[in-house]
């Protein structure tokens, strides 16, 4: 099934964050530049790269900022997968 991964920019740039193996028919698409409060569009992407983003992106100092679905990853509570 085809899914989409989240990429590193910079010094990693196009490395996936889940560091799965590229395969046919899998999207790619930069974490930062990545819509990711579309609730729609993140149901697509891989739970792994979602969950290691969620980690990797905020400090805890900026949770209150965060995205719902960055804290609720955090929180150990589901990836929106219903
Ligand atoms: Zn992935």
């Amino acid at each position: 099934m085809s899914k989409i991964h989240l990429t590193h920019t910079g010094y990693w740039a196009g490395k996936t964050l889940c560091e799965s193996v590229r395969e046919e028919g899998d999207s790619y698409v930069h974490a930062v530049y990545a819509p990711l409060t579309n609730d729609e569009w993140r149901k697509k992407v891989c739970p792994e790269c979602l969950k290691l983003y969620a980690e990797l992106a905020y400090e805890d100092e900026d949770l209150e900022t965060a995205p719902q679905w960055v804290i609720a990853s955090r929180a150990g509570i589901g990836l929106g997968s219903h």
